[in-house]
């Protein structure tokens, strides 16, 4: 295993309740180390691109529209396993196939509103990280 470091994003549906420190802890609990984190608002074009994979989706607009409603925090974990790990802990997508205690069964709305991204390979964090992230506003 090697030490990995993960883009997550707490989504509007969850800032919006005030879930950002109840979410760290499943995160922190889980040992994944928050070493960067900012609350932002996306702009309409920034969740475009950042959800670019998913344009040809029937719901890509509502997604788009979804993750500009309200600020989102955007974070850079780093652990052993960063990858598979925070995605083990935020659950399925669709939160009726969450997993007991993971992020999304203990939180998210709908499968849209599912409160987390993260992730999917190592290739796409190191991408997503940058999209976000400069190197020197992470701090192990
Ligand atoms: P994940 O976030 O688990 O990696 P995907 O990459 O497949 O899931 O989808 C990106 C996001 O798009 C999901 O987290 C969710 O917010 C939204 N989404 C996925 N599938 C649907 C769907 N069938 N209907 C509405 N929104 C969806
Ligand atoms: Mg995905």
């Amino acid at each position: 295993m090697a030490l990995e470091r993960t883009l997550s994003i707490i989504k509007p549906d969850a800032t919006k309740r005030n879930l950002t420190g109840k979410i760290n802890a499943v995160f922190e609990d889980a040992g994944l180390r928050i070493v960067a984190q900012k609350r932002i608002q996306l702009s309409e074009k920034q969740a475009g691109a950042f959800y670019a994979v998913h344009k040809e989706r029937p719901f890509y607009g509502s997604l788009v529209a979804s993750m500009i409603a309200e600020p989102v925090v955007v974070q850079v974990l780093q652990a052993e396993n960063a990858v598979a790990k925070h995605r083990e802990v935020m659950g399925a997508t669709n939160p009726s196939d969450a997993a007991e205690g993971t992020v999304r069964k203990l939180f998210a709305e709908s499968i849209e509103a599912n409160s987390v991204h993260g992730s999917d390979s190592l290739e796409n964090a190191k991408n997503e990280i940058a999209f976000f992230f400069a190197e020197t506003e992470i701090l192990p």
